[in-house]
């Protein structure tokens, strides 16, 4: 099944991270509750489920206006890497790619540079990736959160040009799973940062910034005030339907 990989930047986005979690027999009955009940909004809702999920949850999705995305690709595009999964095995059925996750970046020890590999991959397959930056808590404390984020953005980017394709998660890794969601001041000064680099690097990118961390239907409507911003990235409150399906609602037109 080959999908439009284009998505529309004027309306906001919600992407839900599934990461290792919703068991086989479950995707299924969560597909169906969204389509049956997504509201009717003017929003790109992409779905990032585990990889092995894809193939036939895009047979299962096709003709809705629920979009796919990977959690994660290889810096290689082939040959012998036990366990990674190539760009070029995903262009028909995602057209979103997470990269730079916090947890690949901490858990799995995927440095900047390696990750400007697979941002660049992602994009010269004509997918939109996704691209996680975020300080940790030390970082916050001392207030060094621009420049933690200034370094991570120039490196991730290095050699970077699709910038039409391109969206930035923030994502404090001190926000995520943990119940401590960002506030307005955190995350405006993390916008300026993003909107300054990507500036510096083309002078004609148009930033496309969305937030994640601990993203509720609670807090959802404080995101959507700030100008900022044009979507979340949720994770935990992803994994059951009826809040993401709340969370659509609240932050859409
Ligand atoms: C995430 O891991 O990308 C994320 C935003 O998780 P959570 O919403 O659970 O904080």
């Amino acid at each position: 099944m080959i999908c439009s990989k284009i998505f529309n930047r004027k309306k906001p986005i919600l992407i839900a991270n599934w990461k290792m979690n919703v068991p086989a027999i479950e995707w299924l009955p969560y597909i169906i509750k969204l389509k049956e009940d997504m509201p009717k909004k003017e929003a790109t809702i992409v779905v990032c489920p585990p990889t092995v999920y894809l193939s036939e949850m895009s047979q299962n999705t096709a003709d809705t206006d629920i979009r796919l995305g990977a959690q994660n690709v290889s810096q290689y595009l082939d040959g012998s890497f036990t366990g990674e999964v190539s760009v070029h095995m995903l262009p028909e059925i995602v057209a979103f790619v997470i990269v730079g996750h916090s947890e690949r970046r901490t858990i799995f020890c995927e440095s900047n540079e390696i990750i400007a590999k697979k941002i660049k991959l992602v994009g010269d397959a004509g997918l939109n990736p996704i691209l996680c930056v975020g300080e940790p808590l030390e970082a916050r404390t001392k207030t060094l959160q621009a420049t933690y984020l200034r370094n991570q953005l120039y490196k991730s980017l290095d050699n970077f040009t699709f910038w039409e394709n391109l969206i930035v998660a923030y994502e404090p890794i001190w926000a995520i799973g943990t119940g401590n969601s960002a506030d307005i001041d955190d995350i405006n000064t993390a916008v300026d940062v993003i909107n300054d680099v990507m500036i510096e690097l083309n002078p004609k990118a148009e930033p496309f910034i969305v937030y994640g961390g601990s993203v509720t239907p609670k807090n959802i409507a404080m995101y959507k005030e700030i100008p900022g911003l044009k979507g979340a990235l949720i994770g935990g409150e992803s994994l059951d339907v009826q809040k993401f399906l709340k969370i659509i609602d609240i932050y859409c037109y």
